[in-house]
């Protein structure tokens, strides 16, 4: 099938079979994150902090959002950060404290690659390397996620189409690992209210399309604490395979997106939430599995 959602004569280019399509694989993808499965019946929330800041930081984040029902931890080793004078993350330190965490609590981690020369450092700590917003474009660092054997999450450019998002996919599909989530995480429009403009519709449209899970990140799609369970329970009820956000044990305090981090028990009573919409609409969402150490 053609990536040609408008049958527009500038998504022409398009017209030519591509392995992302729902029509080369009838079945959806599931994608296993060390055995968490990403695109079954369960909804699966990803949840830590937007960057790794020390290792009680990162055991306090990650036992709330394991008591919460998170099924995998985030957390930022590598920073793409706007102002090169912000917080660029720990880097490697930050990787180790990741995979040591994830011993401790059986979850896995997701962790962003930025570069095509991490990628071999990033692949040794993570069980899904992140490929973030900015780095949409980066097809040198696509080709490359893609000749691992590692789940990839691909986060959608800010400024990305549905087609471009899906032929960034295509880039990791072609080296042969077909391990890949797409996440929606808000675009750029001339509304200035939220961080960016979460296109939830970019759902079931990619559903339609493709064959690959979809989740979304209602944190940086949003930018507002407050605004990030309304956005997390609109995104399941569009069929959203899972969601991303953003937690901190004290998001005052945080180096990066604190404003937009949810509180711990703000968390544990979204979820409680989150469940009761994944049911309305035929998903799970795995209850909490308490951690206490
Ligand atoms: C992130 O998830 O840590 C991040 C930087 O997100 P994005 O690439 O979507 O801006
Ligand atoms: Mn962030």
């Amino acid at each position: 099938m053609s990536i040609n959602p408008f049958n527009h004569p500038a998504n022409e280019i398009f017209s030519v079979p591509v392995r992302v399509s729902r029509e080369s694989r009838p079945d959806m993808t599931i994608v296993s994150v060390n055995g968490v499965e990403i695109g079954g019946t369960e909804v699966v929330v990803i949840a830590g902090p937007c960057a790794v800041e020390s290792s009680e930081q990162l055991y306090e984040t990650a036992r709330a959002v394991k008591n919460g029902g998170a099924r995998i931890l985030r957390g930022g080793a590598f920073k793409p950060r706007s102002s090169p004078y912000n917080f660029q993350g720990l880097g490697e330190e930050g990787l180790k404290m990741l995979s040591d965490i994830s011993r401790e609590t059986g979850l896995p981690v997701v962790t962003e690659v930025m570069d095509t020369r991490q990628v071999e450092t990033v692949y040794k700590y993570a069980d899904m390397m992140q490929v973030g917003s900015r780095n949409m474009h980066n097809y040198p660092l696509l080709k490359e996620v893609g000749m691992l054997r590692k789940p990839v999450l691909l986060k959608r450019g800010m400024m990305a189409t549905i087609a471009e998002f899906l032929l960034a996919a295509e880039y990791i599909l072609n080296q042969g690992n077909e391990q890949v989530v797409l996440c929606e995480r808000g675009i750029r429009t001339f509304e200035n209210s939220t961080r960016n403009t979460l296109d939830l519709s970019a759902v079931p449209m990619l559903k339609r399309l493709c064959h690959l899970p979809v989740i979304v990140d209602p944190s940086h799609g949003t930018g507002l604490r407050w605004m990030v369970p309304s956005m997390a329970k609109a995104a399941v009820a569009a069929g959203a395979d899972g969601l991303i956000m953003e937690v901190h044990h004290k998001p005052e305090e945080a180096l990066c997106d604190g404003q937009q981090s949810l509180y711990p028990d703000e968390f544990a009573q979204l979820m409680t939430d989150l469940k009761k919409i994944a049911l309305a609409v035929s998903r799970e969402i795995s209850l909490p599995q308490p951690f206490d150490k």
